[in-house]
């Protein structure tokens, strides 16, 4: 039993949490920065503890703080959100060890597909498709221009710690591949402490689909579908959606099946997201796991009536899965816009502040996940998204008209925000029709 939960995160997830606990009966301990005194998620969590200065690395990421307002506040377990510790194995680690239960994976699942190497045998040893590429990590230079030559150029050099599109590199030939393999290595290196490289195919025009897992300690591993999330700046997300509007039925069937065979191989409990691309002839191929719950987890939400962060903490005390993968239905269509303070118009160039008024859309079909409010000062400190706005309704073309017309609503005064830049997109012929890449926002509007 979990009587009581500490979240190890900030703003609108830590929120999505305490909302989770609250209407499950657990008692929720938030912990926030000197910077988020005033955040939502402070004022509506149970108890909350300063753990340390405005910078991530003074709060958000000191393990000993959290573990210590975890021990102050008597917390059966530790959530940790997405981003900060949320895929530290060695923070995941220590929470158990201080008798907490985290929840998510374990350690050494966690581990094993952080690193993107392994996570690709693993999804070669588990019959999951991978973008043709090298059999392991890149030793010389002479191996590599072999290795390339044989998959064809252009090819992607990945870095084996990768994140955050950090360490990847582009090779169109012979002459260019020593070069971006050293720049690859020292990206690599300075960003993740290790300079471990692979190559890939460069897939062109690549959609971005990832499938939706969950699994308890009981041996039950189901998908929750996908959500096609290729509307994406700079490798960011900006718009996902569920189900994709591109994959034909058999490959949408094909690909939650291969995300199931390689969660069950990585013996793997809890939530996870297998992300994959799609080539121009709905070839899929494994990119990578997410050892945890991800921003965009509410499209998936709406469209199978599955709460999923109440699943994780079910998960997490050891109970069953609350449904079987033949209740899993998807019904209708989900999109959300990534609110975030940033100035379309400069370049995205971030832009927090206090935000003077503000009113929030609704109606039917309409759901707003977010931890800010009118008089409240989005702090410079942390990432840009101030809000979730998440469409359901039955059509994906409603869905569309409704999240146009909710971003009309949409009031923030005091600072800028991406709402009308999601409108631009939400019109263009190419999402309308479903037919838009990973590439489609810098080719269509930044260039
Ligand atoms: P990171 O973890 O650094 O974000 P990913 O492996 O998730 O790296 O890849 C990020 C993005 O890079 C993908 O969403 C896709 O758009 C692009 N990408 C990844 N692998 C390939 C590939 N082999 N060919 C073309 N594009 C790719």
């Amino acid at each position: 039993m979990i009587k009581k939960i500490l979240i190890a995160n900030r703003g609108e997830i830590a929120l999505r949490v305490i909302r989770a606990c609250r209407e499950m009966g657990i008692g929720s301990v938030a912990v926030y920065s000197q910077a988020d005194v005033d955040s939502m998620h402070v004022k509506l969590a149970d108890e909350a503890y300063c753990v340390g200065k405005p910078r991530s690395s003074d709060s958000y990421l000191k393990i000993d703080q959290i573990i210590a307002a975890a021990e102050v506040a008597g917390v059966d377990a530790i959530h940790p959100g997405y981003g900060f510790l949320a895929e530290n194995a060695h923070f995941n680690e220590v929470c158990r060890s201080s008798g907490f239960e985290f929840i998510g994976p374990s350690p050494q699942a966690m581990e094993k597909l952080g690193d993107k190497n392994t996570a690709r045998s693993m999804a070669i040893a588990n019959k999951v498709p991978v973008v043709p590429g090298s059999d392991g990590l890149i030793d010389n230079d002479a191996d590599a221009v072999e290795i390339a030559k044989k998959i064809g150029f252009p090819v992607l050099i990945k870095a084996t710690a990768g994140g955050g599109g950090k360490g990847m590199r582009v090779a169109v030939d012979e002459q260019s591949l020593s070069t971006a393999l050293s720049q690859a290595r020292t990206e690599a290196e300075a960003a993740f402490g290790n300079g471990g490289v692979y190559l890939e195919r460069y897939v062109g025009s690549p959609r971005h689909v990832e499938v939706q897992v969950i699994a308890d300690s009981h041996g039950n591993v189901c998908h929750l579908f996908e959500r096609d999330c290729s509307v994406q700046r700079r490798h960011q997300k900006l718009i996902e959606e569920a189900p994709s509007p591109s994959l034909p039925e058999d490959r949408r069937i094909e690909i939650c099946e291969a995300a199931v065979r390689m969660i069950r191989g990585a013996e793997y409990t809890n939530a996870a997201t297998v992300e994959f691309i799609v080539d121009t002839d709905n070839n899929f191929y494994f990119i990578e796991v997410n050892a945890r719950i991800q921003v965009e987890h509410p499209v998936t939400e709406m469209i199978t009536g599955i709460d999923l962060i109440k699943e994780q903490i079910r998960v997490a005390a050891g109970e069953k899965l609350s449904f079987r993968q033949e209740d899993v239905k998807c019904q209708g269509a989900a999109i959300e816009c990534r609110i975030n303070a940033e100035d379309p118009d400069k370049n995205f160039q971030p832009n927090p502040g206090r935000i003077e008024k503000m009113f929030v859309p609704g109606g039917m079909g309409v759901r707003f996940d977010s931890h800010v409010y009118a008089g409240y000062t989005v702090p410079p400190h942390y990432d840009s998204m101030i809000g979730k706005l998440i469409i359901h309704r039955p059509t994906r073309a409603e869905a569309i008209a409704t999240m146009r017309r909710a971003l009309r609503e949409m009031q923030v005064e005091g600072i800028c925000t991406t709402t009308s830049f999601h409108d631009k997109v939400l019109q263009h012929p190419e999402f309308l029709e479903g037919r838009h890449d990973t590439k489609f926002v810098e080719r269509e509007f930044l260039s």
